[in-house]
């Protein structure tokens, strides 16, 4: 494991941001699109393992590794030494037109990895969105169905296609339709808040028998329907944790219908959930698997891998300039080793320590709702009242505020979720102070509403 400097208590002496930090937020507000999407003026200057230091020097856990991006913590010696070596050699040839090997090598790896013992083959991107772009223009020309089934409180992206199967945020999508047709949505496997006031496993799954039982027969022919596109954990949408039965429910069904099961892991594959890709939690094998994201430890790649034999695309159909760098490729490569070499387990286990504590402290604080996750991929869905369960969404905002200024940094997702998506290799010291500082928050933020 790489030496991940231990916290000192200089973030919560001093107050954030301090004067650097808010010069950068002025001019970054006049240089910058307003769309993006900040919860708190955290300025980057360097980072190590799963720590980070802002520009006037406070130092923070990091419980968000980029948006679930840097696997291996910030700047691996390893991942960095393969980024240098990478560059020494060449930094681009486009993987479009010409071949390399660290491209090919990458391709191998991913086909291993991924679950289900068929042939598969790679398609490069710069991005998750781009992944789920190629899955559903694959899945359309393999199939020539133009239909699809997403979920309620899926993201998959903002591009136009991706935007069409993303149902997180109305925000993503006001004033920009209209989108691609043929996306249909339906309630995803959320027990918390079961869309038909059912509890699991008596309502024997309906969430997938709907789309059997009813869209099938009133709305859409399940044989105009190419894709069914599908988070094994829903990301951006609450860090939501179908039930054990949903995953093997919902492959049955598409393969009743020959319906292409696009698996999008890009926030929870790589060795994340404690497994190289979430959904086999389930022992499920997807047609196409989406890739990005942690893949190369903070490098821009994407990746959608795909059975071979619906990768009947002619030359053409699909490319792009930048897909597959070689420098990510390489991070890639040096990620995976590290994943493979013991930080997957270290996922699992740090996994199990934050849920552990979590559970804990979850009868003391009546905002905590529901506790729940897979490995590092953790989310609290905060209440005001656990009967109701109504969602707490400015409690939420108050704590993730209230934890960057004692020193963690934590993101918040769904409507009052905040989530915890740590570096793999993050150590349970790291674990157990930046839980400290969480429930300070919490209990702070509690006793102000
Ligand atoms: N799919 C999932 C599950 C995601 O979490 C994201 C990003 O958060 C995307 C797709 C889009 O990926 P990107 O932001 O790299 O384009």
């Amino acid at each position: 494991m790489a030496a991940v400097k231990q916290p000192s208590t200089a973030a919560l002496e001093q107050q954030v941001p301090g004067p650097r930090a808010q010069g950068y937020v002025e001019r970054d507000s006049e240089a910058i699109s307003p769309s993006y999407t900040r919860s708190y003026p955290f300025v980057m200057d360097h980072g190590e393992g799963a720590m980070v230091w802002d520009v006037d020097g406070a130092q923070f856990i990091d419980f968000t590794a980029g948006i679930a991006v840097t696997a291996t913590g910030h700047c691996h010696p390893a991942v960095v030494q393969a980024i240098k070596d990478q560059a020494d050699k060449f930094v681009h040839m486009s993987g479009t037109d010409f071949y390399y090997a660290v491209q090919i090598e990458l391709a191998e790896k991913l086909c291993s990895l991924v679950p289900g013992s068929e042939p598969k083959q790679v398609f490069f991107t710069n991005s998750g969105t781009e992944a789920v772009e190629a899955a559903f223009k694959l899945a359309r020309y393999h199939t020539g169905c133009s239909r699809a089934i997403a979920f309620l409180g899926a993201f998959h992206g903002r591009s136009m296609g991706a935007l069409s199967l993303t149902a997180s945020k109305y925000v993503h999508r006001e004033g920009f339709a209209p989108l691609v047709p043929g996306v249909t949505h339906v309630p995803y496997g959320y027990c918390y808040r079961c869309a038909y006031n059912l509890e699991y496993p008596s309502c024997d799954v309906h969430c997938v028998k709907y789309i059997e039982d009813t869209l099938f027969k009133r709305l859409i022919s399940p044989n105009e329907v190419g894709a069914i596109f599908v988070e094994p954990v829903q990301g951006e949408g609450g860090y939501v944790v179908p039930p054990p039965l949903y995953f093997p429910r919902l492959l049955e069904l598409a393969d009743k219908y020959d319906i292409v099961l696009v698996d999008d892991e890009i926030q929870t594959g790589m060795g994340r959930t404690g497994k190289w890709f979430a959904i086999e939690h389930w022992d499920v094998v997807a047609d196409i698997t989406c890739i990005a994201k942690g893949v190369a430890s903070g490098m821009p790649l994407g990746a959608m891998v795909a059975k071979k034999r619906l990768m009947t695309w002619p030359r053409g159909a699909h490319g792009n300039t930048f897909g597959g760098n070689p420098i990510s490729c390489a991070a890639a490569l040096a990620t995976i080793r590290l994943i493979e070499d013991g930080y997957m387990h270290n996922a699992a286990r740090m996994g199990e320590r934050f849920m552990e504590r979590l559970k804990r402290i979850q009868p003391e604080h009546p905002s905590m709702g529901d506790v729940r996750g897979l490995g590092l991929m953790i989310g609290i869905e905060l209440v005001k009242d656990r009967d109701t369960r109504e969602p707490a969404a400015e409690l939420r905002d108050a704590v993730v505020q209230a934890c960057f200024e004692r020193g963690l940094l934590a993101l918040g997702c769904g409507m009052s979720t905040v989530r915890f998506m740590p570096a793999l290799n993050i150590t349970a010291d790291l674990v157990d102070e930046g839980l400290d500082i969480f429930e300070e928050a919490l209990s702070e933020a509690e006793s102000a509403t």
